[in-house]
């Protein structure tokens, strides 16, 4: 294994922020993972899991060690009717998508084009176009490489839930994701119900033609990291209970409000950036992306305190005007670790 000291992590994450960490180092197997918690010369150092740093903001340098999975393999169990895709953790999700599609393996065409790894998708339960995560998973294989304890946990022991899952508490901490189950079901649907994709004609629709339009509509609505850095969404779409929804329907007839789980409902965070006319909204080199207000980038040279700063800004004006408390969805890290956008 190839252990570098001192290391800018701009290249390691899609804000492409500048940042340094006291070491990084690759993980291809379960035993490089091992290793790694058992190196002497950093053994009280903190560890990151990072994929493509697609979800993470840097605070400031870590002073710990940086792992990047980079766990790969793809196996599939071919049942009467379905497919079991074993999927090590560091495959890209975007080219595993994409294969699964050539294969002819359909299922995950509308998560097409998110950034990131396969062993990261649990976490957030990633989600787009009408379909998330958790309604493909099998399972979730993690290995605790302080102890060595390895489990399987079932799609439901995962406890998704609006980009939520266990990976986020306390319980998961120290626990590496090494492997995810897909179960693919042979008879497959089209999932159309969301923006654009409602335009297909349901018996017209293919899995690659889907993939391709949810492509094109990326790339049309999203910034590109690799020409402006960013995290995708900035904040959660706030879950709302039905009294506060209602509320807010009857001061705001526009607001757009979305169903969610136990009666709840789910408002744009966007729109309600948008109201604050927070587009195009700069600190420093931040800015509120001038078309998707959900996007923070890096606009021009940023740090990480014009982000901090300007992601306050956001949540501080939607709570003046609404009422509602944005959440960050991005992960925030912090010297030691993961951190929250109150405590900085
Ligand atoms: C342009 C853009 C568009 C996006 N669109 C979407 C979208 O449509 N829907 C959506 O849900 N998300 C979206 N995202 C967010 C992001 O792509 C996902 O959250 C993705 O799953 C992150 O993967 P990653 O490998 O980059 O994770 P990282 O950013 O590297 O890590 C994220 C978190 O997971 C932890 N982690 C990563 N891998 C492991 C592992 N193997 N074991 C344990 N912990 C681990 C890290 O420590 C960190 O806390 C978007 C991001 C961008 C930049």
């Amino acid at each position: 294994m190839k252990w570098l000291s001192d290391v800018s992590l701009t290249p390691h994450h899609t804000f492409g922020l500048p940042a340094r960490a006291q070491a990084i180092v690759e993980a291809h197997c379960v035993q490089d993972l091992q290793e790694i918690w058992q190196a002497s010369d950093y053994h009280n150092s903190p560890k990151l899991v990072v994929g493509e740093g697609s979800n993470l903001l840097f605070c400031q340098d870590f002073e710990g060690v940086v792992v990047l999975n980079r766990l790969k393999g793809i196996t599939i169990d071919n049942h009467a009717d379905h497919y079991l895709l074993h999927v090590g953790a560091g495959e890209p999700w975007h080219a595993f998508v994409a294969w699964s599609i050539d294969n002819a393996m359909p299922g995950l065409e509308n998560l097409a084009l998110i950034p990131g790894c396969v062993g990261a998708a649990p976490i957030q339960n990633i989600g787009a176009y009408g379909v998330e995560f958790a309604e493909r998973c099998a399972y979730v294989d993690i290995y605790h490489p302080d102890t060595g304890n390895q489990r399987r946990l079932s799609c439901d022991e995962c406890q998704f839930g609006y980009r939520d899952s266990i990976f986020k508490t306390p319980a998961m901490q120290g626990w590496v994701i090494t492997q995810v189950g897909f179960r693919l079901d042979k008879a497959w649907k089209p999932v159309l119900k969301y923006g654009a994709l409602a335009e297909l004609d349901s018996q017209q629709a293919t899995p690659k033609g889907i993939f391709d339009a949810v492509c094109a509509i990326r790339r049309a609505k999203l910034p590109d990291p690799s020409v402006c850095g960013n995290a995708g969404s900035f904040f959660k779409n706030p879950v709302l209970d039905s009294e506060q929804a209602t509320k807010l329907k009857v001061s705001y007839p526009d607001v757009p409000l979305f169903s969610a789980p136990l009666g709840q409902k789910k408002v744009a965070a966007g729109w309600l950036i948008d109201q604050c006319g927070l587009k195009g909204k700069r600190q420093g080199g931040a800015r509120v992306h001038p078309q998707q207000a959900l996007v923070i980038t890096n606009a021009e040279n940023a740090i990480s305190d014009d982000v901090i700063r300007l992601a306050k800004h956001v949540v501080s004006h939607v709570y003046t005007r609404f009422g509602v408390r944005l959440e960050h969805e991005v992960r925030l890290i912090d010297q030691q670790g993961e951190t929250t956008l109150e405590a900085q």
